[in-house]
């Protein structure tokens, strides 16, 4: 518990929590673990030593910087009015009381690097030292604290843990004043139009390059309290650095913006056809090539045995069976002609000139093969 004196808000929050606490993860049906919110007894992580600096890490070529060192112009307040955090020797500190800061820029999907370095001499105890925060999206927040040596708060709230939810699982923690790094993969919550979550948040984070969350999957915005109930919003929002009235420090912030990888143009991937029984059957059947003048007595066995296309259907849908592979789905695009998606490949029919034999080859190939 706390012992040391706390600004009204916080009280005020700290009270929702513990009040709420009865109600914490071990009956919230989708949290990933029975330890209580909080809990003063859940397991620490094992400190360890980072090998060596990870900060002052380059901005890549298609990052956004935010911070540079120079100023705060690319944050605000809550309220819009200017930052009001000091900027000094290339980096920027909570001026304590003037509030969280926030990107101007919205961010969904995305590569977060940032440093920062908890106050030296340090100052505190618990919650109360250090205290600042990486709140993703304004509501997923990666706790900031100065938990160098220190097993005095609850896990799920130190240093790099995705507050109340995940402890980091190592401790990687540098001295006070030391510059540390936070390399953050966000993918942001989807929501289907009706507001219900398709897909929850996931965070990555590398503390001084050590993996200490792995791809979590959050159960909701982590504050301000239990049940963490995901509520549907924007698709990119501005992550907030949080006041928490100690003089933390921040420099060298940089993001990469996620993009989805691109769907083709439409018309790329051909539209299904309905075809009726009877134009179905007519091309259903195996499929054998003849073989090459040149084939030794092997290929040729080999070219009698092994049909080149196999075409099945159950129901509407069709199969094909090129070779020895898989059979795979397919479906028509006309009545002479079947696309299978998963080759990106068309098999076209053609009735023989004699009439009656059905012909079959890929699309742009000579190699045709007839149905026995
Ligand atoms: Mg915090």
């Amino acid at each position: 518990m706390r012992r040391t004196p706390l600004l009204v808000g916080q009280l005020f929050l700290v009270g929702l929590s513990l009040g709420q606490v009865a109600i914490g993860s071990s009956q919230n049906p989708t949290a990933p673990s029975i330890w209580r919110r909080h809990d003063l007894n859940r397991t620490r992580p094992p400190a360890i030593t980072p090998p060596g600096p990870t900060v002052s890490a380059p901005a890549p070529s298609d990052a956004i910087v935010l911070f540079n060192g120079r100023d705060l112009s690319a944050f605000t307040r809550a309220s819009g009015a200017p930052a009001a955090w000091k900027v000094e020797n290339g980096y920027m500190e909570v001026a304590a009381r003037t509030g969280s800061i926030r990107t101007k820029e919205s961010f969904g999907d995305m590569q977060l690097h940032l440093e920062w370095a908890s106050p030296n001499p340090p100052n505190g105890v618990g919650q109360d030292r250090g205290n600042s925060g990486v709140i993703i999206m304004g509501q997923y927040e990666v706790q900031v604290l100065d938990s160098y040596q220190r097993a005095d708060t609850y896990a799920d709230g130190q240093a790099a843990s995705l507050y109340g939810q995940y402890p980091p699982l190592v401790n990687a923690t540098r001295p006070p004043g030391e510059w540390q790094s936070y390399d953050i993969l966000f993918r942001r919550p989807r929501f289907r139009p009706d507001g219900t979550v398709q897909e929850p948040a996931r965070i990555t984070v590398m503390h001084n390059g050590i993996l200490v969350q792995n791809n979590e999957v959050l159960f909701g915005p982590t504050a301000p309290v239990p049940p963490y109930r995901y509520v549907a919003h924007a698709d990119e929002l501005p992550f907030t650095l949080q006041d928490h009235s100690h003089p933390v420090r921040f420099r060298n912030i940089w993001v990469r913006k996620i993009q989805e990888r691109p769907e083709p143009a439409p018309g790329y991937i051909p539209s299904p056809v309905t075809l009726t029984d009877a134009q179905m059957m007519r091309v259903l059947g195996a499929y054998y090539r003849a073989p090459a003048a040149t084939a030794t007595p092997a290929q040729v066995a080999a070219a009698q045995q092994v049909p080149a296309f196999v075409i099945t259907r159950e129901g509407p849908q069709f199969w094909v069976t090129m070779g020895n592979a898989a059979p795979l789905k397919a479906f028509p695009t006309t009545e002479s002609q079947i696309y299978v998606p998963d080759r990106g490949a068309f098999v076209n029919f053609t009735a023989t000139a004699a009439g009656g034999q059905m012909e079959a080859a890929l699309d742009g190939s000579t190699a045709r093969a007839t149905r026995r």
